[in-house]
């Protein structure tokens, strides 16, 4: 190599600066104040700015990177990990997580003498509390920022778990949440060092990145464990044989699923942890991931005078995402009125992007209510990919249609719990092997062919209030209009012919 090269190099040390660096620099006055820098504020500064194009729109957040989106860091990130934040989405665009280039804002400093307005972050700050009758938001050093027009966008925080929080500092140095991009840098530095790692929850977060870095073993030679306590993947939303069939999908990706159980104890053994669970069998691992969902952040609620939700968590917002005048909330600590489906709160990108939206147009004034839905979707491996829309919970009733094998046109499958007599279910040869959870039977092409495609419609007083799209794509506003009418079908495979999902 050239002379360059062999000089030893000094370790990179990461500065990181507030921006601006002192509070004293930020404008203490502003038209449109957005606390948190997620995605819920990104769409309310996107809305506001068409809306009101010369705007001065100032974000708030505790985070040091620009606004970025989240979802690609349990999935297409893992797949090209470069030194930069950029992924290739599915159909082979590279894009970056940061939602907008870096010169799209404007310096903090300078947003209230620029005259066409714009977009600011002030990184690095957090704010402690709304005065809501002095329209101000007070920071955590007692900085004041007065505003016309406020939203509340403190997203969620990542739960962990007490054995984990409680267990020693070694232990505790080799567990991980993941959330941010400063999350997946430290995680993704610590994996390339190890050869296995368990994945605690069964949820999205845990079976997304369970996938994901089972395939990212392939180059790195990683170990995955996923231990939850469902009997099987997704098992919170999905109906219990096709939770049962995701799962043998995840574990054809390499991941050696655990179903079932728990983590009982852990402690520190020559470097490794050590994880018992329930059944006292134990597992050696460089490093544990906990993912057991989130908490709404309503930090800000008891200071400020805030009404926080008692079931659904999250600040209480009426339809309009109002929780007092000229204080919005939007994203996922919002819990609103939603004029079809009754109070909810979601935790997904698009309901962030969507109540983010609603939110910015109300801030200029528009008084619209919550009335359009929200999707998500999610993806475990090349076999499984679906998107979702209301209510998709599988302690609701729910009836199932499937493209089935080619002998047999399609397939129904209506769960055990499920109300309605109305739909009529086609015999089902495999039925055994997904109703008994813990059998793990041979893998068959047409147990494989059974669950490949088709729709799921899940139940509430017999009315449809949640489909599933399974492997069916761009069809998610016929189903979003399905919602919205809120009736009972007499067949709901007259429904799901909707969805061409022979095709
Ligand atoms: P957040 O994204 O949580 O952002 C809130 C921000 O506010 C944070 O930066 C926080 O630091 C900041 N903040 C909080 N309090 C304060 C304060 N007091 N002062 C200053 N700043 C504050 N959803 C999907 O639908 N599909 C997916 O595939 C998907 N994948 C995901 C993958 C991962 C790894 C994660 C973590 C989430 C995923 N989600 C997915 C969920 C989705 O990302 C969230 O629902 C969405 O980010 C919510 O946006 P938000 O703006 O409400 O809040
Ligand atoms: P989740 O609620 O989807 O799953 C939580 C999992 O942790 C479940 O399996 C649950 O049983 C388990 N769990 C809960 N308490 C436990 C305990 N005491 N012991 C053991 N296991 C326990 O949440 P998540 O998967 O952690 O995701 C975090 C957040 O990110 C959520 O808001 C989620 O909606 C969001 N997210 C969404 C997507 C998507 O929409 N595709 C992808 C990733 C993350
Ligand atoms: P986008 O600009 O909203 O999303 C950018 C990235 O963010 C995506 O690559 C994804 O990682 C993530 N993301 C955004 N919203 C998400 C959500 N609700 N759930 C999970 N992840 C989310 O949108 P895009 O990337 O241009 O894609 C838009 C459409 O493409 C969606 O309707 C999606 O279902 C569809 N899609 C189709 C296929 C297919 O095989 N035909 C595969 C994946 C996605």
């Amino acid at each position: 190599g050239s002379k360059e090269n062999t000089e030893p190099k000094l370790p990179e040390k990461k500065v990181i600066v507030n921006v601006p660096p002192t509070s004293k620099e930020i404008p203490n006055k502003v038209p449109y104040l957005l606390i948190g820098g997620g995605t819920a504020s990104f769409a309310a500064f996107r809305a506001i700015k068409s809306h009101d194009p010369k705007a001065k729109v100032m974000v708030i957040t505790r985070e040091h990177q620009m606004p970025y989106m989240r979802p690609p860091l349990s999935k297409e990130i893992w797949r090209n990990v470069g030194s930069d934040l950029k992924f290739k989405q599915w159909n082979g665009a590279e894009r970056s997580l940061f939602f907008e280039p870096d010169d799209f804002y404007i310096d903090p400093t300078k947003l209230l003498e620029s005259p066409n307005g714009g977009v600011s972050i002030v990184r690095g700050y957090t704010v402690k509390a709304i005065d809501v009758s002095g329209k101000k938001a007070i920071l955590s050093d007692g900085t004041e920022i007065e505003y016309d027009e406020c939203l509340l966008a403190t997203g969620s925080e990542p739960e962990n778990l007490p054995i984990f929080t409680s267990a020693s500092p070694a232990v505790q140095n080799k567990v991980s949440v993941f959330k941010t991009i400063d999350d997946f840098q430290k995680v993704k530095k610590i994996l390339d060092e190890s050869n296995s790692v368990a994945i605690i929850g069964g949820g999205f977060l845990g079976s997304e990145l369970a996938c994901a870095l089972a395939k990212y073993r392939d180059v790195k030679k990683l170990t995955v464990h996923q231990i939850f306590h469902e009997k099987g993947n997704m098992g919170k939303i999905l109906p219990e044989y096709l939770s049962q069939w995701s799962t043998e999908r995840v574990k054809e990706e390499g991941v050696n699923v655990i179903p079932n159980t728990q983590v009982k104890s852990v402690e520190l053994e020559s470097s490794k942890v050590k994880l018992k669970l329930l059944d006292n069998s134990s597992l050696l691992v460089d490093h544990v991931i906990v993912a057991v969902g989130s908490r709404p952040d309503v930090k800000l609620a008891e200071e400020s005078g805030l009404e926080v939700d008692n079931l659904h968590g999250g600040y209480l917002v009426n339809a309009e995402l109002e929780a007092r005048r000229h204080l919005f909330v939007a994203g996922d600590a919002a819990c609103f009125f939603d004029v079809k489906l009754g109070r909810r709160r979601v935790e997904h990108h698009d309901h962030a992007v969507v109540s983010g939206r609603l939110a910015g147009e109300n801030m200029v004034g528009k008084k619209k209510p919550f009335v359009h839905q929200s999707m998500f979707w999610s993806d475990l491996g090349p076999r499984v990919g679906y998107e979702a829309i209301g209510l998709v919970d599988a302690t609701l009733p729910t009836v199932g249609v499937f493209a089935k094998h080619p002998e047999i046109e399609s397939s129904t499958k209506s769960d055990e719990n499920t109300e309605t007599s109305s739909t009529e279910s086609l015999p089902n040869t495999d039925n055994a092997s997904f109703t008994e959870a813990t059998v793990v039977q041979p893998k068959t092409a047409s147990e494989i062919d059974n669950y490949q495609k088709g729709v799921v419609f899940y139940l509430k007083d017999e009315k449809v209030v949640g489909i599933v799209l399974w492997n069916v794509f761009n069809r998610i506003n016929v189903a979003r209009s399905i919602i919205a009418e809120a009736k009972k079908y007499d067949d709901l495979n007259e429904v799901a012919k909707l969805f061409e999902i022979h095709a």
